[in-house]
Parts: C-alpha cells; structure tokens; sequence
C-alpha cells in the first residue's frame, strides 16, 4: 500500500463525518478520483454506516412489534381471565341457585315408620334422596289422667326442601329413639306440612 493510501485510510472516517479541514478534505477527494481501492474502501465504508443508520430505526420497530406482541398477550390473557372468572361466577350462581331454590313438602316426599332396636323404640322419616330436608322442630312431654309424664311429642314444622348434591338412591333415614325401659313409654311425632298434618307413635 502506497503511504499515500495509507493515510487517506486513516482519516477516510473522518472524511466521511465531514470532520476535516478543507485542505485534507480536497486532498482525500483527489486520491479517491484516482485510486480504485481507498474508493473501494471509501464505498464499504459509506455502505457500512447506512447499515449501522438504517439498523437504529429497525431496532425502534422491534421494540415496537415486542411490545405491541407484549400487549396483545397481555389483552389475551386478561381475556382468558375474564372469562374464567365468568365461568366460576355462573357455576357457582348456578350452585347456589340450585341448592337455595327450597320446595315445599308433602305427604309424598316423606315416610314415617318405627322400629324396636337394642332396647329403644325409634321413629324414622326417611327422605327423598338428593334433597335435603329442613324444619323446625319442639319436643314436648305427653302427661297421662295422673299428669305423670308417659311420653315424648316431637312436632317438626316448617318443612322444607333443599336440593342437594347427594344423588345416592336412598337418603339417609333421621331417627329419634326413646329407651324402652325408660320414664316416657312411648313417643310420638307430629309433621306439619302446608296441607297436611302426619302423626306416628310408637305405641301403635
Ligand atoms: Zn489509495
């Protein structure tokens, strides 16, 4: 390389930045007009920061497709949250609908029986299966001619249906025993109902 070329290439960058005084700068541009290989040089250099200045705003748009990706995720999840939440808050509605809607009872929906087990009497009322029963319930002492206690009433009123999730065949009975031995000698059970008054006793 001629020392000419070389110190055109040591202050071509500077040449190119405009950097110069007029002097170098006609100096530059006169060797490039006739050397092909520090004009070679000059071009790659030239090529070389268009790259380096077209790179800036590609970057800027990477930066903005990411974030623009970022919040397009982020709508997408707060949608898949959303609707999440929606799907939880009807389920459970849905539950809540379903096991807070009550029925009214009837003579239908129950049975009375009783049963002498192990030294007891007892009353059973069993229930549809799959729904629960509530009531209120009061027990009294039945007084015979010589207002001696010979017996237990038990009166349930307001009687109603839940649904539950319990979808077994059968219910599960309630009973309610009284020791045979004991003070009361029998029991008796009165259901309220709406329309209906049912009446069990162990004495019969
Ligand atoms: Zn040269």
């Amino acid at each position: 390389m001629k020392k000419e070329c070389s110190i055109v290439r040591d202050v071509l960058p500077l040449y190119f930045e405009n950097m110069v005084s007029e002097d170098t700068a006609a100096f530059v541009k006169e060797h490039l007009e006739s050397c092909p290989d520090c004009a070679a040089e000059f071009e790659s250099l030239k090529s070389g920061r268009q790259i380096d200045q077209a790179e800036t705003p590609q970057r800027k748009f990477d930066a903005n497709v990411i974030t623009a990706f970022k919040k397009k995720i982020a709508k997408k999840i707060l949608k898949i949250v959303a609707v999440v939440c929606l799907v939880f808050a009807v389920l459970l509605s849905a539950l809540l609908l379903y096991t807070g809607i009550s029925y009214p009872v009837t003579k239908d929906n129950i049975s009375l029986s009783t049963k002498t087990d192990n030294g007891y009497h007892y009353i059973i009322l069993e229930t549809k299966a799959g729904k629960s029963l509530y009531f209120n319930s009061k027990t009294e002492d039945i007084l015979n001619d010589q207002n001696e206690v010979c017996g237990q009433k038990i009166t349930l009123y307001n009687l109603q249906y839940h649904n539950n999730f319990n979808f077994t065949k059968n219910a599960k009975p309630m009973s309610w025993g009284i020791p045979l031995n004991g003070e009361r000698q029998y029991m008796e059970m009165i259901i309220d109902l709406e329309n209906d008054t049912l009446r069990i006793s162990t004495a019969e």
